[in-house]
């Protein structure tokens, strides 16, 4: 095992060229002072709210060690291949079972049907050719174990598994995933790095060259074995100009698995319904006369009245994509917040110094003062909130919470998330 993580690690160290100087030693070290109960991992993967596929990378063969009775027996692997049935992998070996009573038996306690691609088989058989035992991995550590003696006896078995900590960084040249594909991140963990952060960022767009990526995963192994299987991220961070965007693993109080930022805010971001101060709504969203050219019109966002100057806030974090006259709109800024969601502000008065586009804004901050420019009847903010560019109504509009820690779950969170970057720091730097 420890040859081919050395292996592993060569390969990452080479990526790297910088931490050519790091020794295998202290991250194996590293390793066994975080193994822990893989049962309490499994559960709270159930609740995972991030959902991506864990998928399993097998690189090795089935690690059932063999008991003293099947000491003589000569093992096969069968790795299934695609459109192959159970029945027809059966039909290659000899059996003194017949074999529709295997299938039968085998499918009560896995449905035969969910073979997969690539699934491993291992049938061990005696010197005549007899098959007296094989093993079907249904995960990477679950096997079914059928001994073919007397009776044909079926145990499931879950193997032991080992729990580490695995902290990389690199520089984004091209993309995020390209690059990080490049530094020896697996791709489910680079799938889960681009959900993490999809609620701040277009990884389309805002990526830009030099941007910074420092993340730290869970990985769980099998023992006596090179399989392994991702687990959750637990911490990351990525640098864009002067941006810092940072979160960490976090168990709530609730029982779910969710990030936050180190002032305990979580990653999911609602986009304001309000984003001005003592406001007094007065358009709603829908079928309205409109009060200039008195036609029956879509009213497509909704309005606020309010006083000349009074500051207009980003409804969201986000990138300003549009600071200028447009149309109707007067002065009108709108801001992506990323892949789906963006939000417009019209006949503003005026914009704040230093929002212009391309600028990074964050939720809350003063972007422009409410006006009466464009087609306006009076002093008042025009808000839209655009999801896949079509303008939806803000008052019912049903966005994730951005729940923020407090009280004991703060100090909770702190505690751990101190643990949680002493650790990936160890691992980079140790
Ligand atoms: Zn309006």
């Amino acid at each position: 095992m420890l040859t081919s993580y050395k292996l592993i690690y060569t390969l990452t160290l080479i990526f790297l060229g910088l931490y050519i100087s790091l020794t295998n030693i202290s991250n194996l070290q590293f390793k066994k002072i975080n193994v822990i109960s893989e049962s309490k991992y499994e559960k709270i993967h159930e609740k995972e709210i991030v959902s991506s596929q864990e998928k399993q990378i097998h690189t090795s063969t089935i690690p059932e060690s063999l008991e003293n009775s099947d000491k003589d027996l000569k093992e096969e692997i069968i790795v299934v291949k695609k459109g192959q049935t159970f029945s027809e992998i059966l039909d290659d070996f000899l059996f003194s079972f017949n074999k529709f009573e295997i299938i039968n038996l085998v499918n009560n306690e896995f449905n035969l049907q969910n073979l997969n691609v690539d699934q491993k088989i291992s049938f061990f058989s005696d010197k005549n050719n007899i098959v007296k035992k094989f093993i079907i991995e249904l995960d990477y550590k679950t096997l079914l174990v059928v001994k073919l003696s007397k009776n044909i006896e079926i145990t499931k078995k879950e193997l032991n598994t080992l729990y580490s900590v695995e902290s990389n960084e690199f520089m984004i040249s091209n993309s995020l995933y390209a690059d990080g594909i490049k530094s020896n991140i697996p791709n489910e963990v680079l799938i889960k790095l681009i959900q993490l952060f999809s609620f701040d960022l277009d990884f389309q767009r805002d990526i830009k060259k030099d941007t910074f990526v420092s993340l730290s995963y869970q990985k769980t192994y099998v023992e006596n074995s090179e399989d392994f299987s991702i687990g959750d991220i637990e911490y990351a961070k990525i640098i864009i100009g002067k941006n810092t965007l940072e979160y960490f693993k976090f168990l709530t109080n609730d029982g779910f698995i969710d990030y936050f930022n180190r002032e305990g805010k979580n990653v999911k971001k609602s986009i304001l319904k309000t984003p001005l101060d003592g406001a007094k709504l007065s358009s709603s969203f829908g079928m309205r006369k409109h009060p200039i050219s008195g036609f029956n019109k879509m009213h497509k966002g909704i309005d606020f009245a309010a006083p000349i100057g009074t500051p207009v806030y980003a409804g969201g974090n986000g990138v300003v994509e549009y600071v200028g006259r447009n149309g109707g709109y007067g002065k009108y800024i709108r801001i992506r917040h990323n892949n789906d969601y963006k939000t417009a502000y019209a006949h503003l008065n005026s914009y704040k110094k230093g929002i212009s586009k391309g600028v990074r804004v964050n939720q809350g901050e003063v972007i422009g003062y409410v006006g009466n420019t464009g087609r306006s009847t009076g002093p008042h903010l025009h808000y839209e909130i655009i999801y896949q560019n079509k303008q939806i109504n803000p008052l019912t509009l049903k966005l994730p919470s951005g729940k923020i820690l407090e009280g004991e779950e703060l100090q909770r969170f702190e505690k751990n998330y101190k643990m949680i970057l002493a650790n990936h720091l160890n691992n980079l730097y140790e």
